[in-house]
């Protein structure tokens, strides 16, 4: 079976901040902003494709628990919820992993445009 970096950390309860029967929440160690989180399934795979219904179940009752916190602690008002699948669209550990960023008011001048559509030349 493979490992990789969440898996490690999935055994490890002091990086956890909410878990269920699939899946699991950390921060993430590099953060886009405050409070940026990771809701991973528990299974080691890299797609968001492969996952079972089961697991979406799962992974969806994580990132709403996470929003609630998130909301609690840091008051943000938006967020981006996004998965990077493949290499060439920017993913670069795989095991599927879904990026729940609050985002605030002022933290960039222009919104529009500095959502998830945002691609670089
Ligand atoms: P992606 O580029 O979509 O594959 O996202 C990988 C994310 O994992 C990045 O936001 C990293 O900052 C984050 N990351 C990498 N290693 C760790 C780690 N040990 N603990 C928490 N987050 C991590
Ligand atoms: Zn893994």
């Amino acid at each position: 079976m493979s490992r990789c970096i969440f898996c490690d950390i999935k055994d490890n309860p002091d990086n956890i901040v909410v878990q269920n029967e699939l899946a699991f929440a950390i921060y993430d160690k590099h953060p886009v902003s405050k409070g940026h989180i990771l809701v991973i399934p528990k299974r080691h795979f890299d797609s968001f494709f492969e996952a079972t219904e089961e697991e979406i179940v799962s992974l969806y009752q994580l990132i709403n628990e996470c929003k609630k916190i998130i909301d609690e602690q840091f008051s943000p008002s938006g967020y981006n919820v996004g998965v990077n699948v493949g290499y060439d669209a920017g993913q670069t550990v795989f095991h599927l992993h879904i990026h729940l960023i609050p985002r605030y008011k002022g933290d960039t001048t222009h919104p529009v445009g500095s959502g998830i559509r945002h691609i670089k030349d």
